[in-house]
């Protein structure tokens, strides 16, 4: 991104499932803005062989949170970087209240203001079927769905022709059961939380990626 364009500094909320991943991918693609996913920066501390990247795994794997400090540690340090100098998309962050709220103070001392807080709406029926059946490249990391988005050719990766693909550990029955529970008690509070900051916007997530896109781009005024 130029010096000159627009910056938009944005967080995107809601249930597992939503889209947020997929959406994040597709804004930063469209904008230059970085992606900061804190279930991936998770996911690759986890793979680690210390006793720290083992607990997180083995919590992970349950569908349970990792500690506020952690988090918070993580996002503080990331959002210093470089990259995001113009922009970023929070995705997976905050998850709780208590995040929510060092957010605000951190970004106050940096002197960034949200442009929006972004709550993706899908109903837990869909959810379910859509993290049930989701697996990704792992070559690249480009999203593919059982019935949603098929490759192109089977057992190909559209993106980088790749022909390994994984499932998350945590994209099972009993994982996403834990995963929408804690969702309602502990990332929810932060919806009304940032209504009260005027920030936040909704958006319906059901229908295609390209169409749940759309209407992101209307609701941030990017059209
Ligand atoms: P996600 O990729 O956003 O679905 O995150 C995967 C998992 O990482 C979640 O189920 C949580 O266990 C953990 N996680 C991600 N972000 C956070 C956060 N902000 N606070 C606590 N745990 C998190």
């Amino acid at each position: 991104m130029s010096d000159n364009q627009k910056s938009l500094f944005v967080v995107f909320t809601g249930a597992p499932g939503c889209g947020k991943g997929t959406q994040a991918r597709i804004l930063k693609e469209k904008t230059g803005i970085a992606h900061l996913s804190t279930g991936e920066m998770l996911r690759q501390f986890a793979q680690k062989d210390t006793p720290l990247g083992k607990e997180l795994k083995a919590a992970l794997d349950k569908g349970e949170f990792a500690s506020d400090e952690m988090i918070i540690e993580m996002v503080k340090n990331r959002i210093d970087e470089p990259d995001c100098k113009h922009g970023f998309i929070l995705d997976g962050f905050p998850r709780t209240l208590p995040q929510a709220e060092v957010l605000e103070g951190m970004l106050a001392e940096k002197g960034i203001k949200l442009n929006a807080v972004l709550e993706i709406q899908v109903p837990d029926e869909i959810i379910m079927e859509r993290i049930l059946g989701r697996y990704a490249c792992m070559k690249c990391g480009a999203g593919y769905h059982d019935k949603f988005q098929k490759p192109k050719i089977w057992g190909v990766c559209d993106a980088c022709g790749g022909t390994e693909f994984s499932r998350r550990k945590d994209d099972n029955k009993e994982t996403v059961h834990n995963r929408l529970v804690n969702y309602r008690m502990l990332t929810y509070p932060t919806i009304p939380f940032f209504e009260s900051r005027g920030l936040l916007k909704t958006v319906d997530g059901t229908g295609t990626i390209e169409a749940v896109s759309r209407k992101i781009d209307a609701v941030l005024g990017l059209e």
